[in-house]
């Protein structure tokens, strides 16, 4: 790799880059191709950057900041007209071939050979034949997604949906409607288009969508400049935050705390420009309340019962390799899991794995056992 062209490339100076490979830029040598990733943001470039060794580079995918009171988010940051598209529960994938492979990067920057093998089964190749520095970026969501299962999706396993285009070399991403126009011309699935709006009148339309996709149980919404001009944001379902804490309830111990107040907080500025009725409020807090104590009393049961605080996920694969390979990615990603002999399937094989949850579980266990907090 030329660091000079990689450093030019990145507006940064050599020195500067070869400074932050000691803390910020690390290197993966596995699986091919070899790269090296920002594990932060740091200097301007997004955290997940991976620069491929031929000095390709696939830019980390932005972050998409948070409305919390949403009516005065969406005057502050738009003018004009905004597009909603469905937000979707599952994790962030980009998607690039590189000298003629293509390989599914993670949030962080990692090939993951889990997603690359999805990825390769569910894209037509003729994509990357067509335009050889394309980054699709998308979510892959379903039950059989191993970091996010879900199933509010409809399907049985794992699929990827497009949210955005952006190329090789380039931070930009192409917007809305280019995206959703490239989805339809290549047939593959997109996050779902609720339409324009102009700002000034979004705020009921959007808290209509955002409601109705609570009922169902998925996510919210991402709000975005049709002409790509601010930077999107996001709005989500009491229902999905609440999913959220119910999940991060029962292994309270493998949580950062951050991630239980800001969805409590949330529910709160919710509650209150929804201008809610008694009665609602009183369900939210229901919600609220079950989310929170129903998985817990199940993690202090199931300790007093004897058993092991774990989480069982699943994933299908096509070849064993890749099943192994995923295995050693979990593990490089400081995840502690237990795979199971894969079970032989028509086209394939199913992989069940038992996720670890180390801390939830070794904490119950001592406080089962008299122990203080
Ligand atoms: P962030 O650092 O971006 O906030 P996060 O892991 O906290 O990341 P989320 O709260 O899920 O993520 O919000 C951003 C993510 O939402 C994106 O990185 C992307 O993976 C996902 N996403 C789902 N649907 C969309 C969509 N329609 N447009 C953009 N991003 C989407
Ligand atoms: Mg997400």
């Amino acid at each position: 790799m030329n660091l000079q062209r990689v450093a030019d490339k990145l507006g940064l100076s050599k020195e500067r880059l070869e400074g932050l490979q000691e803390t910020v830029v690390k290197k993966s040598s596995w699986p091919q191709p070899r790269l090296l990733r920002f594990e932060k943001t740091a200097s301007g470039v997004e955290a997940g950057t991976a620069i491929f060794d031929n000095g390709e580079i696939v830019y980390g995918y932005p972050k998409i900041r948070r409305a919390l009171m949403l009516a005065p988010a969406l005057k502050k940051r738009f003018s004009d007209l905004v597009a909603v598209e469905e937000k979707m529960n599952g994790y962030n994938v980009r998607v690039a071939s590189i000298d003629g492979d293509v390989v599914a990067l993670t949030r962080g920057g990692f090939i993951c050979p889990y997603s690359t093998e999805v990825a390769r089964r569910l894209l037509p190749e003729e994509i990357f034949e067509d335009h050889p520095e394309i980054v699709l970026c998308g979510e892959m969501v379903g039950p059989e997604n191993p970091y996010v299962p879900k199933d509010i999706y409809p399907t049985d396993s794992i699929d990827f949906y497009l949210f955005d285009i952006s190329m090789k070399n380039n931070k930009n991403t192409q917007g809305v409607h280019k995206t959703h126009e490239f989805a339809r011309e290549y047939g593959i699935k997109a996050t779902a288009f609720f339409g324009e709006f102009r700002a000034e009148s979004a705020y009921a339309p959007i808290v209509k969508i955002v409601k109705q996709l609570g009922r169902k149980g998925r996510e919210g919404v991402v709000i975005k400049d049709p002409e790509n001009k601010s930077t999107p944001i996001k709005y989500t379902s009491s229902e999905s935050n609440c999913s959220d804490l119910e999940a991060a309830f029962r292994y309270y111990n493998d949580y950062a705390l951050d991630f239980f107040v800001s969805r409590a907080v949330r529910e709160g500025f919710q509650s209150v420009e929804w201008n809610e009725s008694e009665e609602e409020r009183k369900a939210r807090a229901l919600r609220i309340g079950e989310s929170i104590l129903l998985p817990l009393v199940d993690t202090v049961n199931k300790k007093r019962n004897g058993e092991q605080i774990v989480q069982h996920v699943q994933i299908r694969v096509r070849s064993l390799q890749t099943a192994r390979e995923f295995e050693y990615h979990l593990r490089r990603s400081g995840m502690r899991a237990i795979f199971d002999q894969p079970e032989p399937e028509d086209d394939g094989y199913l992989v069940r794995i038992t996720k670890l949850v180390m801390s939830t579980n070794d904490k119950t266990q001592a406080l089962i056992e008299g122990e203080m907090w």
